[in-house]
């Protein structure tokens, strides 16, 4: 029996900055589908991983195979995300001039850059698409404001929509609820677990309710030194005393 590839794949990843091992033997699967939780303390690695996937940073050795390419570190920044892998950075990176429509018009696959975008006039499954997305990430009532009057929240999650609209495969997020209030952290939670098994997810965080909301019955890794220290269900991952002693007993979590 041939064993189903994985969606993504990590081995034997290592990367230095100036003899600094950021990513160690680092080994990371991901099946498609999947809301994968990673965690760790700060200067984990976390960020490290996403910029390896990403192709923002090269692999010292190692490599890392998505949906049958094998080697993304042979690719360069844009290659990776015409593949369809999308990144979401800490800090929301929306363009705050133009309206929350134009800028999931600008996002959308295919368009080719902002001046052509905005001008040619939209399908409309194009529009009904963008509508989709709208109501999924909750601004439909925001459609026409400014990107840069949104609340922060409200910023991030514009975020996600983009990344949609760019028809990701793979949905790499980095720290969403940081900065966020509580209920807009639930929400966020509340998205991601709607965007689950349609999109293929990649959440770190450090908070560890949001973990709780949206990991209850997936798998979570536990990210230390540059190497998965633990993998598994939230219970059993918060419970281990590696992670406790590593990073559960620091102030971000409980
Ligand atoms: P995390 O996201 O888990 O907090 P990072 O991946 O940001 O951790 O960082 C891991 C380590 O790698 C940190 O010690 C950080 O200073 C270092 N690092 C990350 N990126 C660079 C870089 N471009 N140049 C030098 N050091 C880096
Ligand atoms: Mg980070």
């Amino acid at each position: 029996m041939t064993q189903k590839p994985f969606f993504l794949a990590a081995e034997g990843v290592n990367k230095s900055f100036d003899g600094f091992k950021a990513i160690r033997d680092l080994n990371f699967y991901l099946e498609e589908g999947e809301l994968r939780t990673v965690i760790g303390p700060n200067g984990a690695g976390k960020t490290t991983f996403l910029d390896l996937i990403t192709g923002r940073t090269q692999p010292d050795t190692g490599k890392i195979e998505f949906q049958g390419v094998h080697d993304l570190s042979a690719l360069s920044e844009h290659a990776i995300y015409r593949l369809g892998i999308g990144r979401k950075f800490q800090t929301p990176t929306v363009y705050t001039d133009h309206t929350v429509f134009e800028n999931l018009v600008l996002s959308l696959s295919g368009s080719r850059g902002v001046f052509a975008s905005l001008f040619f006039k939209l399908k409309s499954t194009q529009r009904d698409r963008i509508e989709e997305i709208l109501k999924t990430i909750n601004l439909s009532e925001h459609t026409h404001r400014k990107a840069g009057t949104l609340a922060h929240g409200q910023k991030q999650w514009l975020e996600i929509g983009m990344l949609l609209a760019q028809e990701a495969k793979l949905l790499l997020i980095d720290e969403p609820a940081a900065g966020m209030t509580d209920v807009e952290t639930a929400r966020t939670g509340e998205l991601l677990l709607s965007l689950a098994g349609k999109h293929t997810i990649v959440v770190i965080e450090h908070d560890m309710v949001f973990v709780r909301q949206i990991a209850q019955g997936r798998k979570v890794s536990v990210l230390h030194q540059g190497s998965v220290l633990c993998e598994g269900p939230v219970d059993q991952v918060q419970s281990d005393e590696r992670v406790i002693e590593v990073y559960l007993g620091r102030k971000h979590a409980r």
